[in-house]
């Protein structure tokens, strides 16, 4: 069978709201040029991220209705521990409002001025949990991530060679955990192999380093794993996840991405002495150990989103509803990061609209195209979020790559919604020498994307 269908009927619907142009144009305008200053409402698809954007199951929702919301020893901590454990292993589990949470614990405890904290790639809430410790975040991915046209397997790894000279030159003692994120989300959702992990955790327990994974898309690694790395066509996608998390000493998790959940996250350790250290911080700043951050009711929601994101019907309908949006733009022409990551198709504005310098910021003016278009919003993450200003010269610094993310939430779009965002883009890139860049109006100190506003440069080429 060619097909590959949604393993899904569907049981509740949400109806999404169609606009004109000319409205959109309207929306556009008052929303400064940024889409994160939109209304949901005046979306039609939207693929501003995959995070907290799940839909829910009939079981996760029977689950909301079972929560247990005692205040200690809640029945739904307990089952969500049991879950955990059996994929996890760890010995430790500490609920979380988010991944953020967890990060903000375990770097509090190990961070701190003068240490380093290597990763492949840190996602942003990551570094910035790091770096409010004191401590220094370093990315080392391989080089082969950096190439977005390359297509190979595990573009997610660690740079096993630089994170050994890391170690050498700045001293292990220096360097109070290593963590590695799967699939690494910055780097274009692209997968870590078990090979990579296991290396990565051997090289760390050498040098007695705490190994931790960043899990919040451990499935959909594993399932990579499954289709890519000799060795594993035949395992389980659990016993994948078994054999990752089993090099690790612990890890941190969102479950807003493979829990299936819209809101929880937790920390894991093996370690008994750090795992106090965690609790101690734990309630005072999201709750008591039983609960962390969360009610009952979002624990068995997590609980039972574990047990529905290791099917391998749906991981097979996941990784190729993303992979197929992917191909219908290759076969449009449309430059994107190859090969398609697990959780979002990265297009390359730069490749896309090569008139637009950097600093008109091309991701910027392709977003907001897109969304006139179709109604579909997207993520810039390119100068915008990364372009930086040197404070001495004034001079403009662009962001390593000019991308514009088109994340796919889980079980929420169908194929033929997936194929109305390929034509659409198919459509824009057919006029894109007519696109022209975006200068910025206003703007915050920090985290410009999220509020900034924007207007179009209107050169003589530019007929929207
Ligand atoms: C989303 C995410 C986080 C942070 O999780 P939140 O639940 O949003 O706080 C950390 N790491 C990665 C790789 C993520 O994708």
């Amino acid at each position: 069978m060619k097909t590959i269908i949604e393993p899904f009927k569907i049981k509740t619907v949400e109806p999404i709201r169609f606009t004109t142009r000319t409205e959109r144009e309207h929306i556009l305008s008052e929303a400064g040029h940024n889409l994160f200053n939109v209304h949901a409402d005046d979306v039609l698809i939207d693929l501003l991220t995959d995070s907290g954007t799940s839909a829910m199951s009939a079981k996760q929702w029977a689950g909301i209705m079972e929560g247990d919301e005692s205040y200690a020893g809640s029945k739904s901590f307990y089952r969500f521990e049991k879950i955990v454990k059996e994929i996890t292993g760890f010995k430790h589990i500490i609920p979380t409002h988010q991944g953020r949470a967890a990060e903000k614990i375990i770097f509090s405890i190990l961070g701190g001025e003068g240490r380093i904290v290597p990763n492949n790639t840190h996602f942003d809430t990551t570094r910035a949990n790091v770096e409010m410790s004191g401590a220094t975040a370093e990315d080392l991915p391989v080089a082969e991530g950096a190439i977005p046209s390359l297509v190979a397997d595990f573009k997610g790894n660690m740079d096993l060679a630089a994170l050994e000279t890391l170690i050498k030159e700045k001293g292990k003692e220096n360097i109070p955990i290593c963590m590695l994120t799967v699939t690494n989300n910055s780097n274009g959702g692209q997968p870590v192999s078990m090979e990579n992990i296991r290396k990565t955790s051997e090289l760390c327990r050498t040098n007695g380093i705490p190994f931790f994974l960043d899990a919040c898309r451990f499935a959909e690694n594993a399932y990579f794993i499954k289709l890519r790395e000799p060795g594993y066509g035949t395992k389980s996608v659990r016993e994948i996840a078994n054999e990752m998390f089993s090099y690790a000493d612990g890890c941190t998790m969102s479950g807003k991405k493979d829990g299936l959940v819209n809101i929880g996250g937790f920390l894991a350790v093996n370690d008994d002495d750090l795992a106090q250290q965690a609790r101690n911080i734990l309630v005072v700043t999201e709750g008591f150990p039983t609960y962390g951050g969360l009610a009952g009711h979002d624990m068995e929601a997590i609980a039972q989103g574990f047990e529905e994101v290791l099917d391998e019907h749906y991981l097979k309908y996941r990784i190729r509803s993303v992979s197929f949006l992917g191909e219908k733009l290759g076969a449009l022409g449309v430059p994107i990061i190859q090969p398609p990551g697990g959780h979002a198709i990265y297009l390359d504005a730069r490749a896309s609209l090569p008139h637009i310098p950097p600093q008109e910021f091309p991701g910027q003016a392709l977003a907001c195209e897109i969304y006139l278009q179709g109604g579909i919003r997207s993520c810039e993450i390119g100068s915008v979020m990364f372009g930086k200003t040197d404070p001495a010269s004034g001079a403009f610094l662009p962001a390593k790559l000019e991308l514009v993310r088109l994340a796919i939430p889980r079980r929420v779009y169908t194929q033929s919604h997936i194929d109305y965002v390929a034509e659409c883009i198919g459509e824009v890139f057919k006029k894109r020498d007519q696109l022209g860049g975006m200068r910025i109006v206003s703007e915050p100190p920090v985290l410009r994307h999220f509020t900034a506003r924007f207007e179009p440069i209107k050169s003589k080429q530019y007929h929207p």
